[in-house]
């Protein structure tokens, strides 16, 4: 067992059990049960073309005051606060999750509660740190009592995602949960069969890794395995030259 693998495993709380017998190195993960993701429909994103990126000499902060004062869809009347994004403005990975919750309603930053943590677990695991990489949502408004984004709020909210992505231009995008994956691709297909490949998004054709929810694998915790081998694969293509 690589001391990557052991330290995503002690990081994320999967237990390793090693035979004690001499000279083997026999390490087990945990088995995998058969839980699906379940399937939505997903209307069209609006695409978002880098040359839509708004013009000026701090794109970034006519992007953010742009987020700020968005009143694009009705998300905008139940908001505490919008959620931005965070992290470096030139990583090289880029965390899409679904929509901000409770706590980063209140706090203004994405993946700040318990799925946060684990979040920020698993990337450390492959040596990337939250604060090396950029994490956003599709959407930038939390849906009252945590719902599934709506088609129209993804719709509204896309093009702020599109341009932070553009502004970004990371080398690897990583879709975190079924509702931003099947929204990212378009597609209905469950995330069980989206996840473990190289997909990829927009008109850069950016390789775009999917994986589980970290709130989902708070709940299933035999599904971080395949987990990690989704990090696998972010690490490998992060690993190959530019
Ligand atoms: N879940 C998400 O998808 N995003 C967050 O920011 C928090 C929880």
């Amino acid at each position: 067992m690589t001391a990557m693998r052991e330290r995503y495993l002690k990081e994320i709380g999967i237990p390793v059990w090693r035979l004690r017998a001499p000279s083997t190195e026999l390490s087990t993960v945990v088995t995998e049960p058969s839980a699906g993701a379940v399937g939505a429909g997903a209307p069209r994103p609006i695409e978002s073309s880098p040359s839509e990126v708004l013009p000026g000499a701090e794109p970034w902060a006519e992007l953010m005051a742009a987020v700020r004062g968005c009143t694009r869809c009705a998300l905008h009347k139940s908001r505490t606060q919008t959620v931005f994004g965070v992290g470096r403005r030139d990583a090289q990975l880029f965390v899409i999750g679904e929509a901000p919750g409770a706590d980063e309603d209140r706090q203004g930053e994405p993946f700040v509660g318990r799925a946060g943590q684990l979040l920020n677990a698993m990337l450390r695991a492959i040596g990337l740190p939250r604060s090396e990489v950029f994490i956003a949502n599709i959407l930038k408004c939390r849906p009252p009592g945590n719902r599934d984004p709506q088609p129209e709020e993804a719709a509204s909210c896309t093009p702020y995602l599109s341009q932070q992505i553009a502004l970004v231009q990371p080398r690897v995008l990583l879709a975190v949960g079924r509702i931003s994956a099947q929204w990212l691709l378009q597609t209905d297909t469950p995330i069980g069969r989206l996840r473990g490949r190289v997909q990829t998004y927009g008109e850069r054709n950016t390789p775009l890794v999917v994986t589980y929810h970290p709130a989902y694998l708070l709940r299933s915790p035999l599904e971080k395995a395949k987990a990690w081998t989704d990090l696998c694969l972010v690490k490998e293509l992060l690993s190959r030259s530019p």
